[in-house]
């Protein structure tokens, strides 16, 4: 199937996309095209063979031509995105400009490139955010209301409608995805678990935002890079997959669950990194409930995550706590 454009390859999921990909299809090429932004970390893919990184912009189509005019892509993943809600909130702009015009730009080349193929396949990766915010019961499905409620949500959402109007409007082989919040090795130091661990290990104060009561779904990453896979090599074209990892926590449940592991980690005193978690004004409009429904990807590929929770923080304190296997830029 030619040569798989990865866009964001740089960054925290999409890196583990590439490792995942390379040792599963170990003949295929693999293209990654990324801005390289702060968020980039691209030591994690120096010596992969068969991986080639080309700096640059999603939402440039000179750029994202020049790579599709060679003829040889027919796959793309599309990660490449402004991912962090803070920043979203202070500087909007970015948001907008990446992930609305950048996966526009991708769709359209892709249009124009691929010319009615129907073997090729773009896969546009997104989040469960852009359907807002849950009471305490119920899930999200593939049929939920769009109600993004921050301009990352909202940008991302934006993304979303643009990929389901190319599939509907000119037949482009679109998949979509929406997912839960990550967590595992290579994330960048400015999210909540590689913060929290950083912080905990130096015993500096651990901020919680609000009553610390937001419900967030936590999925180990290598879980969600398989669940990509599946939807990739066997989704049908035109389709929306939601994908969770069955684990609800409270971020004042995850951070206890952390605090404790930290400790019997570093042979501190039961409770010390507890005691470190600091309650800090509220994120402004800040999301109370995200839940998904693993039913329908269950029954359409077979899909269910693997890793339970504590399988993956503990492989996610091996990465960030052993000196030896973690990057400068990702301490
Ligand atoms: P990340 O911030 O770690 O990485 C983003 C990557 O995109 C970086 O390498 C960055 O350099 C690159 N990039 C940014 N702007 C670019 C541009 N204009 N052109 C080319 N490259 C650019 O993000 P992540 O956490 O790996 O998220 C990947 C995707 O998954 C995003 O689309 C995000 O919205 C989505 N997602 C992430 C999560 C999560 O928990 N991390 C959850 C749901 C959905």
């Amino acid at each position: 199937m030619g040569t798989l454009l990865v866009t964001g390859g740089a960054g925290f999921i999409g890196a583990n996309f590439v490792h995942h990909w390379r040792s599963r299809h170990p003949g295929d090429r693999i293209l990654v095209l990324d801005k390289l932004t702060y968020a980039a970390d691209p030591s994690q893919l120096e010596g992969l063979p068969g991986v080639d990184l080309v700096q640059g912009d999603v939402a440039d189509p000179e750029a994202v031509r020049r790579l599709l005019d060679r003829g040889d892509v027919r796959r793309i993943i599309h990660f490449a995105a402004e991912s962090h809600v803070d920043r979203s909130i202070s500087g909007p702009a970015a948001f907008i400009q990446t992930n609305i015009v950048g996966t526009f730009t991708l769709l359209e080349a892709a249009r124009q490139v691929w010319a009615g193929d129907q073997e090729a396949r773009f896969l546009h990766v997104s989040t469960d955010e852009v359907f807002g915010s849950l009471g305490p019961e119920g899930c999200f499905t593939p049929d939920s209301p769009y109600r993004p409620n921050s301009p990352y949500s909202a940008s991302k959402a934006g993304a979303d409608h643009l990929a389901r109007a190319y599939a509907q409007t000119y037949g482009l082989p679109v998949l979509v995805t929406n997912c839960s919040n990550n967590y595992g090795p290579r994330q960048h130091p400015e999210k909540l678990v590689p913060k929290a661990i950083s912080l905990m290990a130096k015993g500096e104060p651990v901020p919680v935002y609000g009553d610390g009561l937001q419900v967030r779904d936590w999925l180990y990453v290598e879980d969600h890079c398989e669940a990509l896979s599946e939807v990739l090599a066997r989704a049908e074209p035109g389709s929306v997959h939601l994908i969770g990892g069955a684990c609800e926590r409270t971020n004042r449940e995850l951070l206890g669950t952390l605090a404790d592991r930290v400790d019997q980690r570093l042979g501190r005193t039961p409770g010390a990194s507890r005691a470190l978690l600091q309650t800090v004004p509220d994120r402004p409009g800040h999301d109370r409930r995200y839940a998904i429904d693993l039913a329908p990807i269950r029954r359409s590929l077979g899909w269910s995550p693997r890793t339970s929770l504590d399988e993956g923080l503990e492989r996610t304190l091996d990465w960030y706590l052993e000196p030896n296997r973690r990057p400068a830029s990702r301490r």
